[in-house]
């Protein structure tokens, strides 16, 4: 287990495009281990390769139904809308209202190199789209409707759906 250092919305690497996961060697294994154990340290529901500074399309995401490592996934398909807050783990303390997809379906690999489709709906969908973003070089910060807002100390708890961190 190893805990890994969350880089915030300043640094460049949160900028840039990750690049595609050829091989899935020891190395990217142990990143998907570390990625969870930060994740579930930082009480998350959501953490991408960049934001650990690695410029790979890996992501983590557990919403609290079980871990999901997804490596070079990509959205199949969308469906509906929601508008709701958002936060990150890269900008802490801070949430903003994010409009996403309803439901989401996309497919990736999974840790050992299986083609794997995850679907879901309400915080799913928008874990796997938060999530998806960073590969991109895109943070939530961008598509905010209104203002980014401190966290209320009374609603900073990890389990709360809507104050969660991605
Ligand atoms: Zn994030």
């Amino acid at each position: 287990m190893a805990i890994r250092f969350i880089r915030e919305e300043n640094e460049p690497v949160l900028r840039k495009k990750s690049k595609v996961i050829k091989e899935i060697t020891p190395k990217i294994k142990e990143l998907a281990q570390d990625m969870l154990d930060t994740l579930y340290k930082a009480n998350g529901v959501g953490l991408a390769a960049p934001q650990v500074g690695i410029l790979k399309r890996l992501v983590v995401i557990d919403i609290g139904e079980g871990a999901h490592i997804l490596i070079n996934p990509e959205i199949l398909e969308t469906d509906g809308e929601q508008t709701g807050n958002e936060g990150c783990l890269s900008v802490p303390g801070k949430v903003g209202c994010v409009t996403r997809p309803n439901y989401v379906k996309a497919k990736a690999l999974d840790i050992d190199g299986n083609e794997i489709t995850v679907e879901g709906e309400g915080l799913m969908a928008r874990a796997i789209c938060h999530e998806l973003d960073h590969l991109d070089g895109i943070l939530y910060v961008d598509k905010i409707e209104g203002e980014l807002m401190d966290v209320q100390a009374e609603d900073d708890e990890p389990e709360d759906e809507e104050e969660a961190e991605n």
